[in-house]
């Protein structure tokens, strides 16, 4: 029997209520808790002497119980436990609440280690409720677990221990012996318990190398088995090109990327052997909408359907809205298909879809619904497909005889990245915008001028105009839903008072959610209170301000798309970063915000500043979830994209009977992202 089939209630200690709170943190079997990996370690070995430590800083203190326990009562019934400890160095002070057993765990003249945030006051230096060991402890390392509400660290260290105590004598090997030789690799059994429970900075360095590696590998072979099944196949063959005609029929000229695209797209699917499979990337307000238009009218001119998934109702509905005017004077057959039409509605759509009466559907993810059968799909494109699972925008393709496969992407990433995320997709970039665009203009200013700023939005609305404003980032432990409507509830209440003001954020129904964004797209509201669930390409050409809270804590990436939504019509747009913080850090970042509007120079910047782990912090790829390799550690990443190529050289659909493990690896990485994402 697997780990992962026995539930957490079989360790000890864990009933029934504590077992809700680890499954608060995914943690729903012993396998679980297996790989539930720490988030940091406290290294007790690394001990600083009483005159050395820093106020402020988290050190580790090894030194001798030199007063008696003193218990106080204080305020509220409240006990606080105090003595002082010293070393050869000197004293420090101690303070403990609530815990009436200190007398009786810390004795005089004994020597223990403690570990705390040091403070100063007028007393001295002080740790307050430190954790505490012998000082001849043997486990010098421990692990630092992400925790939630009523679990403490020591909970999950005795999970940890106990989980890993299941271990089977001979834990079995997801990796074939000859790439564990080949790279140097731990066996898995050691990676484990030295995840956990190091011996020393080696060997935790040597666990995780193999963690991370097995993930990255998982990964790599998921996104390329997803791929190769499409180039193995036949490509539906679409020999006349129709652009001419359909560009004829636009109120623009299409910009010499738009039309590069196009031609990218139309040539993949008149001459490749294999579907194209290919990915535009294109800065917010580049035009891929009427790239993708052009690719559906030939596919449809050609004889086939195509399809549009967007990630959300008001973007599908825009999309049809605008596919409706470009394709007015034609007879193509345009259907929505979204998951609030009524079920009767919906019903006739796909009935539509199935006869082929429908030759363009637009959709969201309704269109991947068992129920949904396509007559005879040519072309399946996935918008902001960051939005998306890898595994949702490859069950859309599934829903034809290997149709062509094109996706959209707002966010530029750098080649190495693109490498695994993309594998062998063809990337056209879109690097140009259309004329008559004028710059998002860009302030950054501290809190002292956000009244002016609120006084700058008025004046904005009075003529007309609408706002979104981001409000802060939620902390840590604190809920969105709280936060977001705190802060809507003061501006509805102080400045805005007048004015209609709507809220949106991520905890609301995908249902409410799509009602404030279509009421802002009609301008029934002024101004938007936002978490950044307003990041993804929604149109609404009013807007001209957007103001966010807190700039500093967003990544670059997120502020860049944010931006994105304004300066989308005639109207001279602006964007407010509000930030007290004036690190250097924080200036270079909003600095260069303020500087150009240019996204793959944004991109380029952030990746300098924070690291690839950061550019994918928040999941802005579709990728699976992981629980512990990043994208920094390029050394490992390298290794495993060559290691994936050799297996599938050797078994190329990993049939192989010594892969069964790692086939399993893959669908459970893969599977948990699907119903995760959006
Ligand atoms: P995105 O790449 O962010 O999806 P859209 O496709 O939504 O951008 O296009 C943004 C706006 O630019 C739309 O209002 C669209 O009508 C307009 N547009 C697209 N291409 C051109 C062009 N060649 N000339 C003028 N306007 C264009
Ligand atoms: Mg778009």
């Amino acid at each position: 029997m697997s780990l992962y089939e026995i539930p957490i209630t079989k360790l000890s200690g864990i009933g029934e209520k504590r077992a809700a709170l680890f499954r608060k943190l995914g943690i729903n079997t012993v396998g679980d808790m297996i790989s539930y990996y720490p988030r940091a370690y406290d290294n007790w070995a690394d001990v600083t002497p009483i005159s050395s430590v820093v106020p402020g800083e988290r050190c580790v203190v090894r030194a001798r119980v030199s007063t008696p326990v003193n218990n106080v009562r204080i305020s509220g019934g409240r006990m606080m436990a105090k003595l002082s400890v010293s070393d050869d160095s000197g004293y420090l002070n101690l303070v403990f609440f609530n815990n009436k057993y200190i007398s009786t765990m810390l004795r005089y003249g004994e020597e223990y280690c403690f570990m705390g945030r040091v403070a100063y006051d007028n007393y001295g230096y002080q740790m307050v409720s430190p954790e505490f060991s012998k000082a001849d402890t043997s486990e010098a390392i421990t692990p630092v677990y992400n925790l939630t509400a009523g679990l403490t660290n020591r909970m999950l260290i005795k999970a940890a221990k106990d989980a890993l105590s299941m271990l089977p004598e001979v834990v079995k090997e997801p990796l074939p012996y000859d790439i564990l030789k080949r790279y140097d690799l731990c066996p898995l059994s050691y990676a484990l318990i030295n995840i956990h429970f190091p011996s020393d900075i080696a060997a935790m360095d040597k666990a995780r190398r193999r963690l991370v590696f097995e993930e990255l590998l998982t990964l790599n072979l998921g996104m390329r088995l997803m791929k190769n099944r499409s180039s193995e196949d036949t490509a539906i063959h679409m020999p006349v090109d129709h652009t001419p005609e359909f560009v004829s029929t636009l109120p623009f000229e299409l910009t010499g990327a738009q039309k590069r695209a196009v031609a990218d797209c139309v040539g993949d699917m008149r001459d490749k052997l294999s579907p194209m499979n290919r990915l535009i990337q294109g800065d917010v307000g580049s035009g891929k909408t009427a790239v993708c238009a052009a690719v559906c009218y030939n596919t449809v001119k050609n004889g086939y359907q195509a399809a549009f998934m967007a990630p959300t109702e008001i973007l599908a509905q825009q999309h049809f809205e605008t596919f409706s005017k470009m394709f007015s004077d034609t007879d193509i057959r345009l259907e929505l298909l979204t998951g609030s039409m009524t079920a009767s509605e919906k019903k006739k759509s796909r009935a539509r879809i199935e006869s082929g009466e429908s030759d363009i559907v637009i959709g969201t993810h309704a269109l991947l619904s068992e129920s949904t059968v396509f007559h005879s799909l040519g072309c399946a494109i996935t918008d902001e497909q960051h939005r998306f699972g890898v595994a949702q925008r490859a069950r859309l393709a599934a829903k034809g005889e290997h149709p062509h496969v094109l996706v959209l992407s707002a966010t530029p990433i750098p080649r190495t990245l693109g490498l695994i995320i993309y594998g062998d997709l063809d990337i056209t970039i879109i690097d140009e915008l259309p004329p008559g665009r004028t710059e998002v203009e860009t302030y950054f200013i501290g809190t002292d001028k956000r009244d002016r700023a609120l006084g700058f939005i008025k004046k904005q609305v009075d003529e007309g105009r609408q706002c979104y404003i981001v409000c802060p980032l939620v902390e840590e432990g604190d809920s969105e839903l709280e936060s977001a409507n705190d802060y809507a509830a003061e501006l509805m209440l102080g400045p805005f008072r007048d004015y209609p003001v709507g809220i949106l954020h991520g905890k609301m129904k995908a249902k409410d959610k799509e009602d404030v964004m279509a009421r802002f797209a009609k301008n029934e509201i002024s101004i938007l209170v936002s978490t950044t669930v307003v990041e993804v390409g929604v149109d609404v050409r009013n807007a001209t301000v957007m103001m966010i809270e807190n700039a500093e804590r967003f990544g670059l990436s997120t502020l860049h798309q944010l931006r994105g939504r304004v300066g989308r019509g005639r109207y001279k747009s602006y964007c407010i970063l509000v930030s007290d913080n004036r690190g250097e850090t924080t200036e270079q970042r909003l600095g260069v915000m303020c500087r150009t509007n240019n996204g793959f120079e944004i991109a380029d910047m952030d990746l300098k500043l924070r690291g690839p782990g950061d550019f994918f912090g928040n999941r802005q790829h579709g990728l699976p979830q992981l629980a512990i390799a990043d994208f920094s550690d390029t050394e490992t990443l390298a290794q495993s994209q060559e290691a994936a190529e050799y297996l599938l050289k050797i078994s190329p659909d990993l049939s192989d009977d010594a892969m069964r493990l790692l086939r399993a690896k893959i669908t459970k990485l893969f599977s948990a992202t699907e119903n995760t994402m959006n």
